[in-house]
């Protein structure tokens, strides 16, 4: 490593856990999550949310689509200039292109704008999204996240190969949508996201759940920064959300 480089263990303890946040907030989008911090921290330090098709799942678009009625060509992506201005003369008929304030031929002022398409003449309008699948419904999903980061442990300047995550009795909220996503930043400063719901985690902690240090607010679950050990099933599990 060159000798001027910083690294992620040059961050402060409370710097690195928000640089985490944003992390976990950019893999969320990746996913098609919008992602939200609340205003005080309280256990949540996100909340995510998100538009689906309510039959395949796919991400849903709440904009509606700009469509040509006759063939079909879709001018929602970029292609507004493509939308001809069209104007009819509703006293003669006459058809104008362009900003026109009177009939070109009978100087009428009554005159109806028709958006065209370049492509067949069609009308252009706006229409609701529907989903390639062909549904027309969509849900809205919400879900609340903590996110808990570390980085790889050392000792007298050596590594430990571990990683290690504070979790306390608070941190269990008793709600299906809330999720904790451990974010786990190798000595590359590259990152591994654990994603699990609070029943994920209790069913692997089992018994030291109810263990004094846990209780006391002193457990840290210690574990192979190689592997994660016993919470390697929650390796990117981002589809858990869903
Ligand atoms: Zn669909
Ligand atoms: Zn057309
Ligand atoms: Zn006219």
């Amino acid at each position: 490593m060159k000798k001027n480089e910083k690294t992620t263990t040059d961050l402060s303890t409370k710097h690195f856990s928000r640089y985490g946040e944003f992390l976990v907030s950019f893999e969320l989008s990746k996913y098609g999550w919008n992602v939200y911090n609340p205003v005080y921290d309280e256990y949540i330090d996100l909340i995510i949310h998100k538009h689906v098709c309510e039959d395949c799942g796919k991400n849903w678009n709440l904009t509606p689509a700009l469509v040509c009625k006759k063939c079909g060509k879709d001018f929602s992506k970029s292609l507004k200039k493509d939308v001809i201005a069209k104007k009819i003369c509703s006293d003669c008929g006459t058809e104008m292109i362009g900003n026109k304030s009177k009939c070109t031929k009978c100087k009428s002022i009554s005159l109806v704008s028709r958006p065209s398409c370049n492509k067949c003449d069609g009308e252009v309008e706006m229409i609701d999204h529907s989903c390639e699948c062909g549904s027309k419904k969509y849900i809205t999903k919400f879900r609340t996240i903590q996110v808990k980061s570390s980085r790889i442990e050392h000792k007298d300047g050596k590594s430990k190969n571990t990683f290690a995550v504070d979790l306390k009795p608070r941190d269990l909220i008793k709600d299906k949508y809330h999720f904790f996503i451990w974010c786990l930043v190798d000595d590359k400063s590259l990152p591994h996201f654990l994603v699990m719901s609070v029943n994920d985690f209790k069913r692997v902690m089992g018994n030291s759940l109810s263990g004094i240090s846990f209780l006391k607010d002193q457990d840290r679950q210690h574990f192979s920064s190689k592997d994660f050990g016993k919470w390697k099933e929650f390796l990117n599990k981002f589809d858990k959300l869903e």
